[in-house]
């Protein structure tokens, strides 16, 4: 028998309005909206051309595990021990991926003899070693090549890291194919990635890199990137992406018998979580807020990233409803509630000029990191939930 759904247990509101003239939250407070979970799976399940896995490390809350399940998702982009024992402790039937290029020692040997996880990734010959000799010769996996891909369109680039090239590529997949393993390459093109056609750049990387090694490829995974709508940030309608990538699959020597998989993290859960904040102090055109970069905004602050959350604000009124100010937008410093000067979100906000302590921000599509990043620093941890919709 399942367990009864955990998110059951949330309290429900019609909406954020709500939520907001009843609750008057002192403390930050997620809304999740289960209905918006379904869109974003639906998007991949109805249209994407094989496995939609979650990257589990965008938001690894059991509440947003649970959303995801129960939107239809049921592979899982998993990067350690643990995260497989989170997915596999609520869903035993999960279909686990380990697909991070470098792991603890043991790491590959408990995850196959225990949770049976049979696909890996590599970028270099000492990570195919030991994931060979840990899961005691490699025959059984299907091991894919990571290739590092330049940075077109996204805004976090994800191949400085991992990924090598497909020179090397090539060398690492025909060392897996004689391993007797079954070959596949990855690649991430970089997360919040605005352009389609980085996907068709390095799929096209990833034929040449299979040609050069000879090798066959029956696997190839995407991997994530996939964008969610922001300010500031222009998302190209999702079946470019789709159309982009079924064709340039196309192009591969046998299509039909490469098994794709995709590994979105943000494009299947920014948009079903919003968050509702207060305003505490105005000091002028600084607003302190009860939450920030140590807790839900930390992505706000990494290097290249220049999108923010859509957000409004909301006062409630003498009649207790929560009511929207929109007058005469100005820009504002925010600030969270720690005492660190660096607690601040990077670029300033427009908001209306009128707003005040005890206002509320509700900021919208924030489902992606934010959570997973957050910290207690000060002993600020928003952890406060909410339901709503559908
Ligand atoms: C982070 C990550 C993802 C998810 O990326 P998004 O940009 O959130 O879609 C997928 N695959 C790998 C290997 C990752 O490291």
């Amino acid at each position: 028998m399942n367990a009864p759904f955990i998110t059951q247990s949330i309290p429900r509101y019609a909406s954020a309005e709500d939520l907001i003239a009843r609750e008057q939250p002192a403390e930050p407070t997620y809304i999740l909206w289960p209905e918006k979970f379904r869109v974003a799976a639906r998007r991949f399940l109805d249209a994407f051309p094989g496995d939609t896995l979650y990257a589990i490390k965008s938001n690894p809350h059991p509440y947003i595990l649970e959303l995801v399940w129960s939107a239809g998702i049921r592979h899982f982009d998993t990067a350690s021990l643990a995260e497989i024992e989170l997915v596999r402790g609520r869903f035993p039937e999960a279909h686990c991926h380990f697909m991070a290029p470098v792991r603890q020692v043991g790491t590959a040997k408990t995850a196959f003899e225990k949770f049976g996880i049979t696909d890996y990734v590599v970028d270099c010959d000492f990570e195919l070693d030991k994931l060979i000799s840990e899961t005691g010769g490699g025959k059984k996996l299907r091991i894919f090549v990571r290739i590092a891909t330049p940075l077109g369109g996204a805004l976090l680039e994800l191949s400085s890291k991992f990924g090598t090239t497909q020179e090397d590529a090539a060398r690492l997949l025909k060392r897996v194919a004689e391993a007797g393993a079954v070959p596949g390459l990855t690649f991430h093109v970089g997360s919040q990635c605005l352009s389609p056609f980085s996907y068709a750049q390095a799929v096209e990387m990833a034929r040449r890199t299979a040609q050069m090694a000879g090798v066959e490829i029956t696997a190839l995974d995407i991997g994530g990137g996939f964008p969610a709508a922001y300010s500031n940030n222009d998302v190209p309608p999702y079946h470019w992406y789709f159309d982009t990538i079924r064709e340039s699959v196309n192009t591969l020597p046998n299509p039909k018998k490469v098994k794709l998989m995709c590994e979105p993290g943000r494009a299947l859960i920014a948009e079903g979580v919003s968050l509702v904040t207060q305003i505490i102090l105005r000091k002028g055109d600084k607003l302190y807020m009860n939450d920030g970069v140590y807790g839900s905004f930390d992505e706000l602050t990494l290097p290249g990233w220049n999108a923010d959350y859509p957000v409004r604000v909301f006062g409630v009124n003498a009649k207790g409803e929560a009511v929207s100010k929109a007058g005469g937008p100005r820009p504002f410093h925010v600030y969270g509630p720690t005492c660190d000067s660096l607690d601040m979100l990077p670029r300033p906000l427009m908001l209306p000029e009128n707003i005040g302590p005890g206002d509320f921000l509700l900021f919208e599509n924030i489902g992606a990191y934010s959570i997973a990043l957050r910290t207690n620093f000060n002993g600020f941890l928003p952890d406060r939930w909410a339901i709503a919709g559908n």
